[in-house]
């Protein structure tokens, strides 16, 4: 009896959304956000400095940036009109895609209320709520921001409008990207430098997949230099369906460090898990910094990784396989894994790729063998081979993949 009474009672008091303040910002309505969150039970965070607004619970998770015109709203990335704002201490986002979203979420509609300035929910049965004459105007009063048939269109669209399929569509376009060049020697080892090991590999590289009937483009083919940045830019510009950075370790340290330190590790753009991954990326991500990009910085803030998460979510299985397949293909030769042979970190050279990425570090310019290694034309020409069968087979498990489509 109790029971029944406090589930009663629990009945009353859960009730619909009602009185989540509205306002209209520079002529569009926006949602207390921290105020929806809390009625749908959502647990909420704030971080001034990352300027990042967070609301968690089992239907919904989603983040938003003040100044950024998108949410992220459970994996998926959702286009804003006009960005989330701060204003009066409180954050307000733009109110249809707001509503889009805990709509879905919630299974429910939201009503907004433009004269008493209020998002509540839809509840057919309190007709009185709506008086005659907002009821019979248009245009000021209220506004049904979703009619059933509009919500039912939506839940069947995904959010995220897909239109760069590369990774889901075959294997065609390869851009190579042969790091550093002209000024930016790269790492440099007692015989050579990275700059001009990476460019011969690369351009092996290129010849071993045009006999095998890939399109390939190369970043560079000559010793200039690339910013950072431009590099995924000339990839997105070429339509490519993958983005092989190359690169060459290198540690600083003794004698001893340097000849213990050795081995091949393939990157996919990720929060590094490592400290060492971390300084690896840092070393590749000077370049931009020391030779005057003025956009660039040694490490993804959190707020970097925020911006990006959609596209790399995007991108990750496709990348994900091709290390996969390369570190199979490269592992037997001279050089040998480091650790498990694959890593993630803040490559600046791999934001901005609208397709499947990674960076490979061929081994240890700082280690003298592995340094004579890939110096020598027959270390090259072995490397090239077997990043070239790393490509051949990820395209293979695309093809696959696509096969499973058609049936
Ligand atoms: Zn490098």
């Amino acid at each position: 009896m109790i029971f029944v009474a406090l589930v009663l009672l629990l009945g009353i008091f859960s009730e619909a959304v009602a009185n989540v303040p509205v306002s209209k910002i520079a002529d569009t309505w926006m949602v207390n956000i921290d105020s929806l969150s809390k009625e749908e039970d959502l647990s909420t965070s704030w971080q001034p400095v990352e300027r990042h607004f967070k609301a968690e619970g089992k239907k919904l998770s989603c983040s938003f940036v003040l100044g950024f015109p998108y949410i992220f709203a459970n994996g998926n990335a959702v286009k804003l009109d006009v960005p989330t704002t701060y204003e009066n201490e409180i954050i307000w986002t733009p109110a249809k895609e707001t509503i889009e979203i805990f709509e879905k979420a919630f299974s429910k509609k939201y009503v907004l209320d433009t004269n008493a300035q209020v998002l509540r929910e839809s509840v057919p049965t309190v007709p009185e709520k709506v008086s005659s004459s907002e009821a019979s105007s248009s245009s000021s009063a209220q506004i049904q921001v979703s009619s059933s048939s509009a919500a039912k269109a939506s839940t069947e669209k995904p959010i995220v409008r897909k239109n760069a399929p590369a990774g889901s569509r075959e294997v065609k376009n390869i851009v190579i990207d042969p790091g550093h060049g002209g000024k930016d020697p790269g790492a440099i080892g007692l015989i050579t430098n990275e700059k001009s090991i990476v460019l011969a590999v690369s351009k092996l590289l290129e010849k071993e997949l045009v006999s095998m009937g890939f399109n390939v483009k190369l970043t560079r083919s000559t010793d200039k230099f690339i910013q950072l940045s431009e590099r995924p830019q000339i990839a997105n510009k070429w339509n490519g369906d993958l983005f092989i950075s190359i690169h060459c370790n290198a540690i600083d340290g003794n004698k001893d460090r340097k000849e213990k330190t050795k081995g091949f590790r393939i990157y996919v753009l990720r929060d590094p898990e490592s400290e060492e991954d971390r300084a690896i990326a840092r070393r590749e991500n000077k370049v931009a910094k020391t030779y005057g990009d003025k956009n660039s910085k040694e490490e993804l803030s959190p707020l970097d990784w925020l911006k990006i998460q959609a596209r790399l979510e995007q991108y990750k299985q496709a990348s994900y396989t091709f290390t996969e397949k390369a570190i199979k293909a490269y592992e037997g030769g001279k050089i040998s894994k480091m650790g498990s042979g694959a890593g993630g970190a803040g490559f600046m050279v791999l934001v901005g790729a609208f397709m499947p990425a990674t960076l490979i570090e061929l081994g240890f310019i700082s280690n003298p063998e592995e340094e004579r290694y890939m110096n020598s034309e027959k270390g090259q020409k072995e490397m090239a081979k077997r990043i070239a069968k790393g490509v051949q087979q990820y395209k293979e498990a695309i093809d696959e993949y696509l096969k499973t489509l058609s049936h």
